[in-house]
């Protein structure tokens, strides 16, 4: 495809309606990575014409996601941008002037039918359909005589705009994933562009004006979304403006983790795993949603997990930065079928991020983990936290599971895994652990390069039994017979504490019988 000709500009024009879903955030994401490839503009549009639904807090919600996951917007309503507002609610001179041109044009009529009317027709006639085949048996400014059209407007009396679809015409559009899909204009209703209610437009007249004016060249939306594309194309050339008409791009749907329909909050609880970037409180219920963010994600590892939902850089290459997603993103690499929201893969991404992290980068994400669970941090150096960080990262997926992996670090053992006990706490174990803290607290070198062959020896000295010794010692200084390799252990923990553990293991561990 060739873009040289048109300045690239996207937009992601999320409506208010809600936290923003990891679907919407997908979206947002493929426009960023298209817009940044190209040199191009990243706009974001709020789009909140339908008042009946508008969420407070749900734009607050959206910029802090995007900003959260690092996608960066070039011009919306905080940035500001030549084109603004980036706001629909604020634009509403804009789409009146719109609305008229298209009446003054005789493209689109005044409609009085109330809701009672309407229900009236649907009950009456099968498969009711507001088009050209009805037009002329409604109230509307195409039947009524134009004074009373005046009278009715006059009087306050509430209307909307609909747009006048012409049928046996053959509506091409063309999306650069799924080619060239035709449908015929019989198919469509007149849809109504504008309410003299909230004095409003709906949704697909404000879109495509926006598009239009904000001179978008790419329109990268959900597939939900395919279904107006007819419309829309119908609606550009209404207004003249089909040659600058933005090229559309329906992106495959998310589907549930096992591939059967789409994906929706409920496979999040079912299942267990975030549909939403940032925790999200509900003004309404006052229920609380899961995000990533809260989860231990790292927005990373969200940004390379979602770009594969839906597009692959051609080949297995999985783990990449958003400065390699921009380079090698392409929409001829996207795919028209659906895409499994596999979300133990986003797990397998949030630790490989983890692991390539600098330990002391994982320290400073551990230390509000370990204040969360009562330990003063100030009392460890920070080489120490990371250190402790790095022993274990191998074995987490998110950040919280430092905790699990790494407390007996800060903390002692107060309680001893009672299976290793059974299994390792033999009646000779108090006296040999006592041995082994007195050999310890003499030893000269205390780094694990010198400790290790020093304890083994003694061990085969003493005809005792590796695995039986070293899972004791195990126990006393972590409380369990887990953990990274012992003498990484004993090196960071330092002579004191470890001797200090073991003796209290003799004193406390009960032998098992
Ligand atoms: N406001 C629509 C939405 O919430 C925008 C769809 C589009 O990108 O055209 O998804």
């Amino acid at each position: 495809m060739s873009t040289n000709e048109r300045e690239v500009r996207v937009r992601f024009a999320p409506s208010p309606t809600g936290p923003l879903h990891i679907g919407g955030v997908r979206t947002a994401l493929y426009n960023y990575l298209f817009a940044r490839q190209h040199g191009g503009k990243m706009i974001l549009r709020i789009e909140d014409t339908d008042s009946q639904r508008f969420v407070p807090g749900a734009e607050d919600y959206i910029n802090e996601a995007l900003a959260w996951l690092g996608i960066g917007i070039d011009e919306g309503v905080r940035e500001g941008g030549p084109y603004g507002p980036y706001k629909q609610s604020e634009r509403r001179d804009i789409y009146r002037e719109h609305v008229k041109m298209l009446l003054d044009a005789g493209k689109a009529y005044i409609a009085f039918d109330t809701p009672a009317e309407l229900d009236a027709r649907r009950a009456e006639v099968p498969n009711f359909q507001y088009d050209a085949s009805t037009r002329m048996s409604m109230r509307n400014s195409l039947t009524l005589p134009a004074e009373e059209v005046e009278r009715l407007i006059a009087d306050g009396a509430q209307y909307v705009v609909r747009f006048r679809i012409e049928p046996g015409r053959d509506v091409a559009v063309d999306d650069l994933i799924r080619g060239r899909v035709t449908i015929k204009s019989d198919i469509l209703d007149d849809k109504v562009l504008y309410k003299s209610a909230d004095d409003l437009p709906t949704y697909h007249l404000a879109n495509i004006v926006d598009d239009h004016l904000m001179k978008v060249s790419h329109v990268i939306r959900g597939e939900e979304w395919l279904p107006s594309a007819p419309l829309h194309v119908l609606l550009y050339e209404a207004f003249g403006w089909a040659d600058t008409a933005p090229a559309f791009v329906h992106l495959p749907l998310l589907l549930k983790p096992d591939g059967k329909g789409k994906l929706s909050k409920r496979d999040g609880d079912r299942l267990g795993f975030p549909v939403f970037p940032l925790e999200w409180h509900d003004p309404k219920s006052g229920e609380t949603s899961r995000g990533y963010r809260e989860s231990g994600y790292l927005p990373e590892a969200v940004v390379n997990f979602l770009a594969l939902l839906g597009w692959n850089p051609g080949d297995d290459t999985e783990v990449m930065s958003i400065d390699e997603l921009i380079s090698k993103f392409s929409l001829d690499h996207c795919s028209k079928a659906g895409a499994k929201f596999a979300f133990e893969k986003g797990k397998w991404f949030n630790h490989e991020y983890l692991m390539a992290l600098d330990d002391a980068v994982l320290a400073q994400l551990f230390k509000p983990v370990l204040e969360a669970h009562g330990v003063n941090t100030a009392d460890f150096s920070d080489d120490y936290i990371a250190r402790a960080a790095g022993l274990v990262k191998s074995r987490i997926s998110f950040v919280n599971d430092l905790w699990d992996n790494a407390r007996f670090f800060f903390v002692a053992p107060e309680e001893y895994d009672p299976k290793a006990v059974k299994k390792r706490w033999s009646a000779d174990m108090p006296a040999i652990m006592t041995a082994l803290a007195d050999l310890l607290e003499k030893e000269p070198d205390f780094g694990s390069a010198s400790l290790e062959p020093r304890v083994m020896a003694w061990i085969s000295e003493n005809g005792y039994h590796l695995g039986n010794v070293m899972n004791a010692f195990r126990l006393t200084v972590v409380g369990e017979c887990k953990g990274p390799h012992m003498f990484d252990i004993t090196d960071l923990l330092g002579r004191e504490a470890t001797v200090r553990r073991i003796r209290a293991g003799v004193e406390r561990i009960q032998p098992a019988e």
